[in-house]
């Protein structure tokens, strides 16, 4: 029940949220969704509803017009619904039916309609103001944090050298610490950098051809470094040219893995494998670690969305990466999905297609 809830809520917040959209999409919802009412009152005219009299009917068919242009395109085109449907209100349904409408009436319920939604509009702009606020700041926030950042790696990286040289085993110990914990903050100030980018829109993209078996390999080999003691198995039979952006793809397949490390035991087996299909490419990663019960599997492809065992656990995270994971590989065209058992360990799996190469020439 409280997936669903969450669900729910994240869908919500996915139409609501602050996204750079096209000026063409904003205003031609409402003018859209006005034609498509104009066919329904001209092809199946709305009647009582309940005790609900048909002209209110339409009344407030239109101001949910007005609230849904508002809520996704903002002022202008909330001021802009408003405007056409008030018009439509007062000549084509009111005047048609003069007999049973005084007109001063009509007039005052028209005056109030667009105070209404002139202030809907209103809300709905200070709302889509705030969240691009927000955004900046966060995104100017993590910028800040990244430079300190660089220089504590980077210093770390120097006494560690030194360390080396005077047999200081001890002190590395500790550089190895700091590097690892910075390493840790940095994947989290991305994480924070990305989404504020995907929220505005300004996730760029590149469209580059590559070979995706390669590209795996070099992720695993890198982690393979990074991640001493951990076994990592590869079957690496991709051999296929694709096309995208390599940088963003491999950010996928660090996600996919460091998750496999991070939600199962330190001396348990992670098999990466990748293989070519009939119209693209699969990788598959698999761990023996907590699982994910079958009720959130889907669930964890949200903003923020957090397991109930992963937030019991050591692993920290925002719950961010699958998050933007799931955006890049929709971007390009892909499937991104898992396979679980809770208590025994989790399979994602990722498909790319091939012939976007084919597509674009
Ligand atoms: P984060 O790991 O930073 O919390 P993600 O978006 O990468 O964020 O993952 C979302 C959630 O999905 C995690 O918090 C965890 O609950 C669950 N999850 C992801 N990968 C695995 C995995 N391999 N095994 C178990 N749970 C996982």
């Amino acid at each position: 029940m409280e997936e669903l809830w969450f669900s729910i809520k994240s869908g919500l917040s996915r139409i609501s949220c602050y996204k750079r959209r096209n000026r063409i999409y904003r205003y031609g919802l409402p003018i859209v969704l006005i034609i498509f009412d104009l066919l329904i009152i001209r092809y199946f005219p709305p009647a009582y509803l309940l005790f609900i009299r048909a002209d209110t009917v339409d009344l407030l068919l239109l101001l949910f017009i007005v609230t849904v242009s508002a809520w996704f395109g903002g002022f202008g085109p909330g001021i802009l619904a408003t405007i056409i449907t008030a018009v439509l209100n007062y000549y084509v349904l009111l005047l048609a039916d003069l007999a049973i409408h005084p007109l001063i009436g009509d007039q005052l319920v028209t005056v109030i309609y667009i105070v209404l939604g002139f202030i809907i509009s209103m809300i709905s702009e200070a709302r889509y103001q705030s969240e691009a606020q927000k955004n900046q700041f966060i995104g100017l926030v993590a910028h800040e944090l990244k430079n300190p950042l660089s220089s504590i790696k980077g210093f770390s990286e120097l006494i560690d050298n030194l360390a080396k040289k005077s047999h200081l085993s001890k002190l590395r110990e500790y550089t190895s610490i700091i590097e690892y914990q910075s390493e840790k903050l940095m994947e989290l100030i991305d994480d924070l950098l990305d989404i504020t980018k995907v929220e505005v829109g300004k996730f760029e993209y590149k469209d580059e051809p590559f070979n995706f078996g390669d590209l795996v390999k070099e992720v695993v080999d890198h982690q393979k470094i990074i991640q001493k003691d951990r076994q990592i198995t590869m079957s690496n039979r991709s051999r296929k040219i694709i096309m995208g952006d390599r940088y963003r793809i491999g950010q996928v397949v660090v996600n996919l893995l460091t998750n496999a490390f991070k939600y199962s035991p330190p001396d348990s087996k992670v098999k990466v494998r990748t293989s070519d299909q009939k119209g693209g490419v699969v990788l598959s990663v698999q761990d023996f670690g907590i699982g994910i019960p079958f009720s959130e599997q889907h669930t964890i492809f949200s903003q923020y969305y957090r397991t109930k065992s992963a937030e019991k656990g050591k692993a920290k995270g925002l719950g961010l990466g699958l998050y933007i994971s799931s955006q890049i590989v929709e971007h390009h065209q892909g499937k991104l999905w898992v396979k679980s058992r809770e208590g025994h360990g989790s399979t994602f799996s990722l498909e790319l297609p091939s012939n976007r190469l084919n597509r674009r020439k």
